[in-house]
Formats: C-alpha cells, sequence, structure tokens
C-alpha cells in the first residue's frame, strides 16, 4: 500500500470546547476504522525502529500499525498486548509527545505518526467485542501479595496470575485502581475503561481485597506469616505536597489529589448525582503539571465561573502536556504565568476570600537547568477566589516503609530498589511504580509491575527446588 505523504497526523474529532467544558463526558472521541487507515498508512515501517526505542516498554509499534494497514485489528492488538497489558489505558494517557512520537521521523519535516492515536483504536476495537471470560489458571501452589491497584499493581497481579501464583491485591482504597480511577479525570479515562480491565484480573482468579490499608490493618511481617512468599509493593505516591504559605488551613484550600479523589470517587463526574463536593465560583489551581491541567479542568466542569492556573515559571517552562494546556485554554481555564502564591485570605467564617500573589522573573538556570523565578519587587496582587487548589507534587506516602524493618528508601521517601529485579533491601519484597520512581507515568508504572512479575517467578522458583 502506498504511504500517505500528508504531514500532518489524521485529527481525532473531540467534543467542542465550550460543550465539554460542562460535562465529563471524554474529551477525545477516537479514531473511526477510515480514519485510523489513513493515519496507519503515514507509517514508514522503518527497518531501525526508532519509535519503538522511544517507548519505555518497547512496543512493536511499526508491526502494530501494519496490522491496521493489513486490517487485521486483532492481530494489531496482540502485538501491542505483548508489552502492554494496558492498551485502552495507555492510549489514552500516555505522554507519547515526549516518548514514541517524539522519535518518530515522519515528525521531522511534518507531525509524527499519531501512535497513541492508533494505540487507542486497535484497544477500543477489542474491548468492543464479546469476550469469553478468562480462564484461571490452576494454582501452582504459591502466593504473592501485592499491595495496591494502580497500573504497577494490577500488571504485576496479572502477569503472576497468568503463570498460576494465588495473587491477592491488597488496597486501601474502597474502590482499586489507584490514580487511573481516582485521579486522572472521567473526561480523560472513562472509569469504564479502567474497570474492564479489573474485571478482567478478578476472572483469572486475581483476589482484590479493598480498604486494606497495609501497614496500619495488617504489616508486611504479618503477609509473609500469613503466607505469601513474595510483596510486591505497588503503593504509589498520595502525599501531596503543601503550599507553604499563610491561610493554607483555611475552608476552601486543598490539594489536587484531594479534590480530584472527591470527585472521582463521590461521583461528581455523574450527570445529576447528589454529590457532597464542595464548588466555587472562583478557583486558583497552584502549579503546572498534568495534575494542575486536570484540577482546573474539574474546577470549571464543576461550575466555576473562573479558573486560574497560577505557575510560577512561563509557559515554555510548563511541564504539563501541550494537549493538556491546549484544552484547558480552550474550556476557559485563565494561566497566570509567572505569578506566585505568597498568602491565602480568609473572610470572617475562616472562608478563602482571596490568593495573593506576586509577579515572577526568570532569573539564571537552577540545578534542574530551567531558569529559577525570582519575585519582582513591589508587585503583590490579590486573586478574588473561593477556592485554592494545590498541585505542586506529591511523594511517596512513609507508612509502608516506616513499619517494615530492613526497608530502605532514598531521601526523598522513595523506595531503593535493584534496576533490573526492582528487589527492595528487604528480602521478598519487591516494589515498582511511583513509590520507587516518585510521581511519573502510567507506562512506567506497568512496565515495572511486569519487570517485578519475572523477577518475583524467578525468586520463588529458585527458593522452591
Ligand atoms: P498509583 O496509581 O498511585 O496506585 C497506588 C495504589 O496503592 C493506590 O490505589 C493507593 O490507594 C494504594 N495504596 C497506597 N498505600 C497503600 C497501603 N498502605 N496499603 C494498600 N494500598 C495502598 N500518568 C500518565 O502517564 N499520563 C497522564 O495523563 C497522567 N495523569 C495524571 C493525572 C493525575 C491527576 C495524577 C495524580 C497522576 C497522573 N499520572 C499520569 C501519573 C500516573 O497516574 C501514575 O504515575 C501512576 O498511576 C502510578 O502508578 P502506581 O501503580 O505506581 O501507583
Ligand atoms: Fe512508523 Fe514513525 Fe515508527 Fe517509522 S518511526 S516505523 S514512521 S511510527
Amino acid at each position: 500500500m502506498a504511504v500517505n505523504k500528508q504531514m500532518e497526523k489524521t485529527p481525532m474529532p473531540e467534543q467542542e470546547a465550550a460543550v465539554r467544558a460542562g460535562n465529563f463526558e471524554e474529551v477525545a472521541l477516537g479514531y473511526t476504522e477510515e480514519m485510523a487507515l489513513n493515519e496507519a498508512a503515514r507509517c514508514l515501517n522503518c527497518k531501525h525502529r526508532p519509535c519503538v526505542s522511544g517507548c519505555p516498554v518497547n512496543v512493536g509499534i511499526p508491526d502494530f500499525i501494519a496490522r491496521i494497514v493489513e486490517q487485521n485489528y486483532e492481530g494489531a492488538y496482540d502485538i501491542i498486548a505483548k508489552t502492554s497489558s494496558l492498551p485502552a489505558v495507555c492510549g489514552r494517557v500516555c505522554p507519547q509527545e515526549t516518548q514514541c512520537e517524539a522519535k518518530c521521523v515522519r515528525g521531522v519535516k511534518g507531525e509524527p505518526v499519531a501512535i497513541g492515536r492508533l494505540e487507542r483504536f486497535v484497544a477500543d476495537r477489542h474491548m468492543a467485542q464479546e469476550k469469553a471470560a478468562a480462564v484461571k489458571l490452576a494454582s501452582n501452589g504459591h502466593k504473592v501479595a501485592v499491595i495496591g491497584s494502580g497500573p504497577s499493581g494490577l500488571t504485576c497481579a496479572g502477569d503472576l496470575a497468568k503463570l498460576g501464583y494465588e495473587v491477592t491485591v491488597f488496597e486501601a482504597f474502597h474502590t482499586a485502581g489507584g490514580v487511573l480511577m481516582y485521579g486522572i479525570p472521567e473526561f480523560r479515562l472513562p472509569k469504564e475503561i479502567v474497570q474492564r480491565e479489573i474485571d478482567g484480573l478478578r476472572e483469572l482468579g486475581v483476589d482484590i481485597r479493598t480498604n486494606m490499608v497495609i501497614g496500619k490493618v495488617l504489616s508486611l511481617d504479618e503477609l509473609f506469616e500469613m503466607g505469601y512468599e513474595a510483596i510486591f509493593v505497588g503503593s504509589g505516591a498520595g502525599l501531596p505536597g503543601f503550599l507553604g504559605i499563610p491561610g493554607e488551613g483555611l475552608l476552601g484550600v486543598s490539594s489536587a489529589n484531594e479534590f480530584l479523589t472527591r470527585i472521582n470517587l463521590m461521583k461528581a463526574y455523574r450527570d445529576g448525582y447528589d454529590t457532597p463536593v464542595q464548588r466555587a465560583k472562583r478557583v486558583a489551581v497552584v502549579g503546572g503539571g498534568n495534575v494542575a491541567m486536570d484540577a482546573a479542568r474539574c474546577a470549571k466542569r464543576m461550575g466555576a465561573e473562573d479558573v486560574y492556573i497560577v505557575y510560577r515559571r512561563g509557559e515554555e517552562e510548563m511541564p504539563a502536556r501541550l494537549e493538556e494546556i491546549h484544552h484547558a485554554k480552550e474550556e476557559g481555564v485563565t494561566f497566570r504565568f509567572l505569578t506566585a502564591p505568597v498568602a491565602v485570605h480568609g473572610d470572617e467564617n475562616g472562608f478563602v476570600r482571596a490568593l495573593e500573589c506576586e509577579r515572577m522573573e526568570l532569573g539564571e538556570p537552577d540545578a534542574s537547568g530551567r531558569r529559577r523565578p525570582v519575585p519582582v519587587p513591589d508587585s503583590r496582587f490579590e486573586l478574588e477566589v473561593d477556592m485554592v487548589i494545590a498541585a505542586i507534587g506529591n511523594s511517596p506516602n512513609p507508612l509502608i516503609r516506616t513499619t517494615t524493618p530492613g526497608l530502605e528508601a532514598n531521601r526523598k521517601g522513595c523506595l531503593i530498589v535493584e534496576e533490573d529485579t526492582m528487589r527492595t533491601t528487604r528480602e521478598g519484597v519487591y516494589a515498582g511504580g511511583d513509590a520507587v520512581t516518585g510521581a511519573a507515568t502510567v507506562i512506567l508504572a506497568m512496565g515495572a509491575g511486569k519487570q517485578a512479575a519475572a523477577s518475583i517467578d524467578r525468586y520463588i522458583r529458585e527458593k522452591s527446588v
């Protein structure tokens, strides 16, 4: 088939900005078959496969795209599924523009092949089929515990179950899925997709126990005593950073974690659902990453008239994905670049009244190589808001580390593991995902879960001979 020389990606339809800012339905609507075929024909099937080296789990990208061209969509799915356990999730939320698509040769003179959109097309088509329930394998007689049901834990549990292990996932929340379920909003990643992955694991025989905070309800030592031969810690990085400015205790100040978790788990995203989640008219979100964009876009959908992103550096330095920034702007979020918060002011009842800010300018580069923001003298001003959301980063919760003898962490609280095996400093305990890297990405967490499952299998087999 002739290569499609079109310079731009085949556009993906999406809900109009004015409409979507008032609902939680998915923004991007996915390719039709015709669009997918058009886009797949842009791939050059390069011999040296640079896109594959840009993918953290090395999905066979040109191979799956070639199957699309042949209209062999299940063949395409099988290729992706060899290395990725959550294709419908990754096709939606992976930062392809800094990974596979950044390496695509079509990107040199035009736009890269829309690898993420094609992955989503293949995964959605596969999911839409009537599938036979997954078959639970006969037990190999060995038990493994997985702590946390985010992408790292789900992947590790799935891979081990497919090898015949009896796997129990212990999840602190009442709902499984980790950040996929309670962090990333419905309009970017519908919960139904995550739920289908979780249902699939249950069919494989994985026992998922919710409301189990490990380190409080049970310790790792107790899990070993219960007969689990190895433990995977995939407890994420759920401890939010705070602003450290006066007025942070006022009513109406929260972390983005808390705000997004409430919206997701108290079902504020459902039309007509009587949710207890607090609403506000004017909201300031402090931060410039994807979490800040999600919080701002959720605040809009919760009915706020004015939503500000307050970010201390310039637009070029913003760590959020370009697509998220673009979507937030289209939906009416106002960006206040080179602006830093200095205090939150309250009214006589203790509710937020305003966020006091000061203007910044960029000075010399700091340790990260980015130019350091420095305050402009006498530039303070007040932003009248009734809600302030801090989205300035997360770190791992210390609970498991502080209740497990022999488990070591670095100074940022991230568990220390051996790179190739994901083995921690405590025998039989493996870890991966944000608990090890600090806040990172779904694909990296999934890759770590896969690597850990392979190591746990080796460990238990060697121990059993
Ligand atoms: P998590 O997904 O955090 O899951 C950890 C699980 O462990 C949680 O369910 C938690 O409740 C549970 N847990 C914690 N402590 C205990 C305990 N003591 N006992 C039992 N269970 C416990 N990444 C992308 O690639 N693309 C995106 O677009 C993107 N957007 C994001 C948006 C938001 C709002 C957030 C917060 C993150 C986003 N990320 C994104 C990052 C990505 O979601 C994470 O990197 C990924 O989920 C990490 O997976 P994990 O399995 O390590 O941990
Ligand atoms: Fe196709 Fe781009 Fe990968 Fe080449 S680099 S094989 S064009 S996706």
